[in-house]
């Protein structure tokens, strides 16, 4: 059997990992019905602290096609992945397409498969945000509908493809629980202490979803935010380049407190997070990382698609007002989150998924 794997993001390489992990584990052990994976890298993030870092720790096999297509809009970046990923899908002919989240890379993979007549796996199906002005909002919606095997994170995600109306179309939704989890666990043992000089207590920051980087108004509070915090204790935030970029060009004044540091690789992100008070975060990823880390999470959007997450205290939406993160974090010195449900499934979706991908072939 061959599966084409399109990535591009780095938290697709993150969830890729476990998936290659679990296709190498089969063939070990089923040296006769082995999977040939082909790795697709369309280069949407391409520094190597974006992009190699994950491929050289985390043991992805190397990409076979490199399609360095980046820095662009939308429209131009989306139609071009699509053209590319076409032909080399053609030449391939793979019996499943598996395509990760919500990225540009994920709906044009997707939709070059699906009017090729190649059957699709969407891992991490079924999000919503219900936010239609987030781009990733309509690459997931769009990369569901045409998607033949569904792998769902959470019940949540089940749910809201069965109010969509999926139980009457021909794709399977399947919950098999959430591959970040997978990799959790496995690279917990190997996470490595950064090079650069920590704080004993620090909050773990992130930002760099489109709704705060597009609006300078928001990531002006959210930096006042941080500013007044570092006050009581240090931020430490691993930054992202495009908000990088846009804070230089707009001279936001940032505390000496707020340590910026260049994106960290996946095993010293593991110890930032086993070694942090709380995290603050716009990232969908962080959100439940923190929650496998056992830290509470101030998210800075006005939704989240892990909603059994704030339902259960463990994450407070914030969105990006300097008032309510203030308020959050004050609140939050109080707070005894409980971290002892287990909504995510049990650590082994990337096997359950190579399973029914052989089930459904
Ligand atoms: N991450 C990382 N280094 C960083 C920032 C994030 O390894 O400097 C990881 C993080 O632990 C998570 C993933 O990247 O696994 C999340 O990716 P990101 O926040 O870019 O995207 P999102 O999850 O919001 O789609």
């Amino acid at each position: 059997m061959k599966i084409v794997t399109i990535i591009g993001a780095r938290p697709q390489f993150i969830k890729a990992a476990a998936i290659s992990n679990a296709i190498l584990t089969h063939n070990q052990n089923n040296p006769l019905e082995a999977i040939n994976e082909v790795i697709i890298h369309t280069g949407q993030h391409f520094d190597p602290n974006m992009s190699t870092v994950f491929f050289d720790e985390m043991k992805i096999p190397k990409p076979d096609y490199l399609l360095n297509i980046n820095s662009l809009g939308h429209g131009a970046m989306t139609g071009r992945m699509l053209e590319e990923v076409e032909k080399i899908l053609i030449n391939e002919e793979p019996d499943y397409v598996l395509v990760y989240g919500d990225t540009n890379s994920t709906l044009a993979g997707a939709l070059a498969a699906s009017k090729l007549h190649i059957k699709v796996a969407h891992v991490e199906a079924g999000l919503r945000s219900f936010n239609m002005k987030m781009p990733e909002e309509i690459n997931r919606i769009l990369t569901d509908r045409i998607s033949t095997l569904l792998f769902c994170p959470s019940e949540t995600a089940v749910k809201n493809l069965q109010k969509e109306g999926f139980d009457n179309f021909k794709s399977k939704v399947l919950n098999v629980g959430d591959v970040m989890y997978d990799t959790t666990l496995h690279f917990s043992k190997m996470a490595k202490e950064p090079t650069f000089e920590l704080p004993e207590n620090f909050i773990l920051a992130t930002v760099h979803r489109a709704e705060n980087t597009d609006d300078i108004n928001n990531l002006k509070e959210i930096f006042s935010a941080f500013n007044t915090i570092v006050t009581e204790i240090p931020v430490v935030l691993p930054i992202h380049p495009r908000t990088k970029n846009i804070l230089e060009k707009n001279n936001v004044e940032i505390s000496d407190r707020v340590q910026l540091v260049p994106p960290v690789g996946y095993l010293e992100m593991l110890y930032l997070l086993n070694h942090c008070q709380l995290v603050m975060t716009d990232s969908g990823g962080l959100q439940k990382e923190a929650y496998f880390s056992k830290k509470y999470c101030i998210t800075l959007r006005e939704e989240t698609e892990w909603v059994e997450l704030v339902d259960n205290g463990v994450n407070q939406l914030v969105g990006a007002s300097e008032s309510k993160i203030i308020k959050a974090f004050n609140e939050a010195k109080q707070l005894k989150p409980n971290f002892e449900n287990h909504f995510y499934g049990d650590g082994k979706a990337s096997s359950l998924i190579i399973s029914h991908i052989i089930k459904y072939l």
